[in-house]
């Protein structure tokens, strides 16, 4: 990394922990220090030592619009200009939470609240609350935010409930949270012959982004639907990277199912903190103040996030821009495989509308088993080639890579030119 970069990051290490706000963005895993950014416009970052890079993080996904987009910045300013805070309802939220549901198949009635996090926490509250029920399943390597409950790993078989995921964790809590195989319908419905008056919610990335992508077998999907009803358990959506990304209503949009609750974030926020979690009327008026399970927010709905979020809803709603981000993915995510192809190196690809990642690895990914064979080794000396050419990657085997609507046909093939350098240099 340039010098500044670096003296950057010694500075940060001195009074943050790990110099970051977020540890991915740490780098540790490509064994680099992290470029520091200094402005992004388009699909363009600069860092501070003048380093321009074409960016496939977005922000790790809020900016399908792409940065500094004209629209975004201009509802910001003049939100700012009325003031930044009140605590008080105000008429852009309830616009907002009529995008959502005139968007969002599923979603009668919506809270806002600050991050993706928040959202599948008071999702699952939510769950308990309204059912009366304690245990929740997830699945192994879809992330759901770091909240205590579903910050949780698997434990050794279904008959042993789920281990905390970090120190700090209480294992009474992580107990309650059953962590099954993706794509696996069988061990869910062994799961549910167990503990099925039990289980509250199944919370799931309906196309899991967070250990790679990983596309999900229709039959899955339609299984946890139908499971989950047949036991009066709600099923979750985590749609916090999917929502407003795969289509205007997200993947449960492109699916045709139904849940019962979603979470959403990123994209709803226009690249400013938010989050929200939303579904069927009965269940959310549970929500205080109308129903009983408590959930609040000093900043939530707040009116420069809501500005950001509803510019950016407006013109994903207004159309065109999925079939431009479909061709662009698709010409993206076919080069590097012929480049891949060319250099003889053997990968996988998995990619639903505009997300997609790379996998160094020969066999099909469909679960985190899979992702995990991907070759750590490889990876880093791809990462660390790309950014030499000017290509910004998530610094993880296990992220995807987003393609926005600024990134043009031009970025696109420079991208497949260094791909295709980097995958020749392994
Ligand atoms: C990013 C993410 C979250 C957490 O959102 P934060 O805003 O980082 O708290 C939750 N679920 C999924 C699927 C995510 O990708």
């Amino acid at each position: 990394m340039g010098e500044r970069s670096r003296l950057l990051f010694e500075k940060a290490k001195k009074y943050i922990p790990g110099g970051v706000n977020s540890p991915v963005r740490a780098c540790k895993a490509v064994d680099m220090d992290p470029p520091f950014i200094t402005e992004a416009r388009g699909c363009l970052l600069k860092d501070a030592d003048g380093n321009e890079y074409i960016d496939y993080v977005c922000s790790w996904g809020p900016m399908i619009l792409g940065h500094a987009r004209p629209e975004v910045v201009r509802a910001i300013e003049n939100s700012a200009r009325n003031g930044t805070s009140y605590g008080a309802p105000t008429e852009l939220e309830v616009e907002m939470a009529e995008t959502i549901v005139e968007m969002v198949p599923s979603i009668d009635m919506v809270r806002m609240v600050n991050s993706g996090t928040e959202a599948t926490m008071s999702a699952i509250r939510l769950a308990r609350g309204y059912t009366g029920r304690e245990e929740i399943i997830k699945f192994d390597g879809c992330y759901h935010g770091h909240a205590d409950s579903l910050l949780v790993s698997a434990g050794s078989g279904i008959a042993t409930l789920g281990i905390p995921g970090s120190p700090g964790v209480p294992p009474d809590l992580a107990r309650h949270t059953l962590s099954l195989p993706f794509n696996d319908l069988d061990t869910v419905k062994e799961a549910f012959q167990e503990f099925g008056t039990r289980i509250a919610a199944v919370i799931v990335e309906p196309i899991p982004a967070n250990m790679g992508v990983i596309i999900p077998d229709m039959g899955f999907l339609r299984g946890l639907r139908e499971i989950t009803a047949a036991h009066d358990t709600l099923l979750i959506f985590d749609e916090v990277i999917s929502g407003f990304r795969v289509a205007p209503g997200g993947a449960q949009e492109l699916y045709g199912i139904t849940p019962d609750l979603t979470c959403l974030g990123k994209i709803i926020g226009g690249g400013l903190p938010v989050g929200a979690y939303g579904g069927r009327r009965e269940i959310m008026i549970k929500v205080a103040p109308e129903g009983e399970v408590y959930q609040a927010g000093t900043l939530s709905g707040n009116p420069l996030a809501m500005a950001a979020g509803l510019a950016t809803l407006r013109i994903l709603k207004d159309g065109g821009i999925y079939s431009e981000l479909e061709r662009k993915a698709v010409k993206l995510f076919s080069g590097i495989k012929d480049a891949a192809s060319k250099a003889g190196v053997d990968v996988r690809i998995n990619r639903v509308a505009s997300m997609g990642s790379l996998y160094f690895t020969s066999t099909e990914v469909r679960d985190f088993q899979g992702a995990k064979s991907s070759d750590a080794q490889r990876f880093k000396i791809y990462y660390r080639r790309m950014i030499q050419e000017g290509i910004y990657l998530a610094p993880s085997p296990f992220e995807a890579m987003f393609v926005s609507a600024a990134h043009d046909d031009e970025m696109i093939e420079k991208t497949i030119n260094a791909a295709a350098a980097a995958l020749g240099s392994l």
